[in-house]
């Protein structure tokens, strides 16, 4: 087993694998890598889709085709996400049965990338040893490089390093087919340390690419048929501080705006403390920026707010919200929140239940707290008890479902513009999102609509989930 670096030796790995690296000259090597076929399995948020897509654009480049299924690839990739335990529960029980498969068919490499595969490193291996590769997010870049290593040498490799200031690499234009809606990655890693999150330590600190690659990226993708572009990082606001640049998030959103082709410009995540004016007014300024906000709040308690290190009081946040509905009055906006966090009591959840009534939220992703190993406040001694987590996320669950459902209704005989991404499975059936981001299904003539296309759509019934309509 060779080790590749950890967050302190970067270089060293770096030259232990460009020695063995360097010998290319293995035909046979070479014709193994030309037939494989790769599969990959990806679990968690938006970011690690889109690193999927990386992997799957440098896996081309080295010869891969895409497997039909994960049963006939040759190699698989198994991209994790360890910001909840059931996610980690699912990737390694995936893990446990591509072993299994590995014991019949020792030509099969698995792989395991993201979160987990950064935080648990070695110790994946000594669990599993029929993994080859346990490869963190930075890294990613190098994995065709790594998976040849380890084809060649037969040994498992690690590769964690995981540096401040790291440089994404401007691999250009990576989607793996030309598509109507695509996200586009800002920036990587986070600085913020909320104490039940651990991305700060399995994607590093804040860094983020250079204004000029990022628009030459949304170019390339509009010359191929992308009008939808999401900006993508784990904190949006702060794109730019990292090199001391301040207002540089919605300088960029100008730029990329500005491009002629595209038609709808929306960004995710963001920290409610970053959120500032300047931001907030281009939504009154660019017409193309999309009517959605997803502000993570956690929690409407600011005792929690500050067990959780969130850094803004619940009076701040409403202050961001009420500035964003003054620059855009039909924004939606969307949240994230933690329940029965360490110490909350009920007049806490009771504060966040106030919340949630005086924002309305048109949605919102809501979680039982689940302590993840390595972060500060899994060591908290006060949590709450199972069922009671249980009983408050029904309670906050049932009351967000109510208030989704009260605005979608409001949507009810009103015209929506829908980005046309796919059909039912019925003739005549076809969904899409409206700018608000709201899921909206829709019957059409099959022979005047296409996917890509930007319709008008009545808007008959608003339900929990979408809403229904029809083209005009
Ligand atoms: S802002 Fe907080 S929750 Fe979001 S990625 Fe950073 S540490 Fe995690």
């Amino acid at each position: 087993m060779q080790v590749v670096g950890d967050s302190r030796h970067r270089s060293v790995k770096r030259t232990l694998v460009r020695e063995q690296g360097d010998n290319k000259e293995d035909p046979a090597t070479c014709e193994q890598l030309q037939i494989m076929k790769a599969y990959i399995e990806t679990f968690g948020c938006q970011m690690n889709e889109r690193d999927s897509e990386i992997i799957a654009h440098l896996l081309g480049r080295a010869s891969y085709s895409p497997a039909a299924d994960i049963d006939t690839a040759d190699l698989v990739v198994i991209n994790t996400c360890s910001i909840r335990g059931k996610a980690e529960q699912k990737a390694m029980s995936l893990l446990g049965r591509l072993a299994i498969r590995k014991k019949k068919e020792p030509r099969l490499k698995i792989v395991v990338a993201g979160c987990v595969a950064q935080q648990e490193g070695q110790k994946i291996i000594d669990r599993v040893p029929q993994t080859d590769l346990v490869i963190g997010p930075q890294e990613i870049y190098r994995l065709a490089e790594y998976v040849e290593e380890v084809t060649r040498s037969g040994k498992s490799i690690v590769a964690t390093g995981l540096i401040d200031n790291f440089a994404i690499p401007n691999l250009g234009h990576v989607s793996p087919a030309p598509a109507v809606s695509r996200f586009l990655t800002i920036m990587q890693g986070c600085n913020n340390f909320c104490t039940y999150c651990i991305v700060p330590y399995t994607r590093g600190r804040e860094t983020s690419r250079p204004a000029a690659d990022i628009v030459a990226e949304a170019e390339e993708m509009i010359d191929s048929g992308t009008t939808e572009i999401t900006l993508l990082g784990q904190n949006v606001n702060s794109y730019g501080l990292d090199r001391g640049e301040k207002e540089a998030f919605p300088a960029l959103l100008r730029q990329v705006a500005a491009l002629p082709g595209l038609k709808r410009l929306r960004f995710t995540t963001s920290n409610p403390k970053d959120l500032s004016p300047a931001l907030a007014d281009c939504f009154k300024e660019l017409d193309k920026l999309c009517p959605w906000f997803h502000l993570p709040v956690q929690s409407g308690s600011d005792r929690v707010l500050e067990k959780m290190n969130r850094k803004y009081k619940r009076a701040e946040y409403l202050e961001r919200v009420a500035a964003l509905r003054k620059a855009c009055p039909n924004i939606a906006i969307t949240t994230d929140i933690i329940v029965g966090f360490p110490g909350e009591e009920e007049t806490d959840f009771l504060a966040t239940m106030e919340l949630i009534k005086q924002v309305r939220y048109n949605s919102a992703y809501s979680f039982k707290y689940s302590p993840r190993p390595g972060t500060v406040a899994a060591g908290f001694a006060d949590m709450v008890e199972e069922t009671e987590k249980s009983r408050r996320l029904t309670a906050l669950q049932a009351r967000q479902n109510e208030i989704t459902l009260e605005i979608n209704r409001e949507y009810e005989g009103k015209i929506v513009e829908v980005l046309v991404e796919g059909c039912g499975r019925d003739p005549g059936q076809w969904r899409g999102h409206s700018p608000e981001n709201l899921v909206v299904n829709f019957t059409a003539d099959d022979k005047k609509v296409g996917i890509g296309d930007y319709l008008q759509v009545k808007i008959g019934r608003g339900c929990k989930n979408s809403l229904r309509g029809k083209a005009v």
